[in-house]
């Protein structure tokens, strides 16, 4: 699965890091203790931010250790090999689900957190546009947390919605992505996976990608509609189906499929227009 959940390092080596990093005794052992004990409660409180994760209190300079120890999770610096091991966990950007890897995120902004800044399981590879874009500290309410993409598995749940429409003048398609609450997802797990579409500017991104996409499969739906409405409903869901295999029923082209077939207007001709145009 690409979009939302990506499965963690197996062994997060994290001690090993923290030795590689600071090989000449910067940092105490009491203290690369106290840091395996912070990595702890990071783990058991889910990577939610928090003012015990900024963990204060310890000597000043420790934190600029740590969070400038971050320059070493580079291309040909010391600790290169856990770079080039996180970003083998993903195809696609985790938050996007669409763009390639090339940024390491910091979860817990390293700027705040710093303690945590070259903690495995606080670094999300994903695509520049989605790091870049992602805010610079954590909000204050818990329903705009973001969604941790190790600790935090969506996957019991099917949520991700495209609604299809045409437009009444033009014909031209229209896609609006929402997330659905399903039975026995919280409240606040609707509002973060709710609030995730925004924060990460999806629904501007997705307006360009479904184009794309599904440019692609033009030939396939027009082959289909030769033998009428119900086959091209037929591709339609046999291609949601693939993509829900592939990629997992919460990703957007999983929605985007299965909302395509919902919409009589598309499936009944209408198809061809909203293709035509680009809106
Ligand atoms: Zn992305």
């Amino acid at each position: 699965m690409t979009m939302w959940n990506l499965t963690p390092l197996s062994n997060l080596n994290a001690r090993e890091h923290l030795d590689i990093a600071f090989a000449n005794g910067e940092v105490t052992e009491i203290e690369k203790k106290f840091l395996m004990n912070l990595y702890e409660q990071y783990k058991t409180t889910l990577g939610r931010p928090s003012f015990s994760m900024q963990a204060q209190g310890q000597r000043p300079e420790l934190y600029n250790l740590i969070h400038d120890a971050y320059g070493l999770v580079q291309d040909n610096r010391k600790l290169k090999k856990l770079r080039a091991e996180l970003k083998l966990l993903a195809d696609y950007c985790p938050y996007c689900g669409f763009a390639p890897i090339s940024d390491l995120d910091h979860h817990l902004q390293h700027n705040r957190f710093k303690l945590l800044s070259i903690f495995a399981l606080n670094l999300i590879p994903c695509c520049s546009p989605c790091n870049t874009g992602k805010r610079r500290s954590p909000s204050d309410k818990p329903a705009e947390h973001q969604l941790h993409t190790y600790l935090e598995s969506v996957a019991n749940y099917d949520f991700l919605r495209a609604t299809v429409t045409l437009h009444p003048g033009t014909g031209a398609l229209e896609v609006v992505y929402l997330v659905e609450k399903c039975v026995g997802m919280s409240a606040e797990l609707y509002l973060r996976l709710t609030n995730h579409l925004t924060e990460f500017d999806l629904h501007k991104k997705y307006a360009k990608q479904v184009n794309i996409h599904l440019s692609e499969h033009q030939f396939g739906m027009e082959m289909a509609y030769q033998n009428g409405e119900i086959m091209l409903r037929a591709y339609l869901n046999g291609t949601a189906n693939a993509h829900a295999k592939n990629f997992g029923v919460n990703d957007w082209r999983t929605a985007l499929f299965r909302g395509l077939a919902l919409c009589d207007g598309f499936c009944n001709g209408g198809f061809k227009k909203a293709l035509g145009q680009k809106s």
